[in-house]
């Protein structure tokens, strides 16, 4: 299937569009399809297989940026902390200390989210939220100085139950703004929620990033 170029170029050209990023998600995708919204101006790509992400970097063109978005081990921070532009989806401590040690290996400062659990599913990752605000206000964040928290990422459940889709965005909007306004970390500006099925709830709900993958290259197939 090929890329839908009309919908990207439709979908960058709207009005709401105008504060979210968008974050091309091309795991399971070619070299090529990546290439042709490369063509088109995106810079922004979202991966979530290391092994992928290492192999795709190394050949595609260096001014893009390559968000981590899938479930990290921490073993394998590592092979990305050399060029990753933001980790998405960071859902423990222990990955946190590794992303900043592994950042500083590599004389880097490394942007991530923290990725809170939102959904009814129990098989997604993250912090629930009274971890998350704990970890916030303990000042441990600071102490990590090669590594920057930008803000928050989540997944609403799959589910066609648009109602309950609204009211997790909505909840994950609600966590943010508790982050925010007590702490004042520099640069808390990133909420990463909205995919192909629920970007347009997502963008309501007050994302400023959503992530968008089916709806720009078409289904995945995970048998190759
Ligand atoms: C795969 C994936 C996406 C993109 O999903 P689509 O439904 O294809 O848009 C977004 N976010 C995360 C975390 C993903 O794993």
């Amino acid at each position: 299937m090929p890329v839908n170029t009309e919908s990207y170029q439709q979908l960058i050209s709207q009005e709401c569009m105008k504060n979210v990023q968008l974050v091309a998600v091309s795991k399971t995708k070619p070299n090529e399809d990546i290439m042709s919204l490369y063509h088109l101006g995106q810079r922004d790509f979202g991966e979530n297989y290391v092994q992928e992400l290492v192999d795709k970097a190394a050949i595609l063109p260096s001014d893009i940026h390559w968000h981590f978005i899938g479930h990290l081990q921490s073993n394998k921070v590592k092979y990305i902390a050399p060029f990753v532009y933001l980790i998405q989806g960071v859902d423990s401590e222990k990955l946190l200390i590794e992303i900043n040690k592994q950042a500083q290996k590599n004389n880097r400062v490394i942007d991530v989210l923290l990725q809170v659990h939102i959904a009814t599913e129990e098989t997604k990752f993250g912090f629930d939220e009274m971890a998350l605000l704990e970890l916030m206000q303990s000042g441990r964040i600071a102490q990590y100085t090669h590594i920057k928290v930008r803000g928050l990422m989540g997944m609403a459940s799959f589910s066609d139950d648009q109602k309950l889709i609204q009211q997790e965005l909505f909840s994950l909007k609600n966590t943010f703004n508790k982050c925010t306004q007590p702490i004042h970390l520099p640069a808390f500006d990133i909420l990463s929620m909205g995919m192909s099925s629920d970007y347009s709830i997502a963008i309501e709900q007050g994302s400023t990033l959503i992530r968008l993958g089916s709806l720009l290259f078409g289904a995945r197939n995970y048998k190759k």
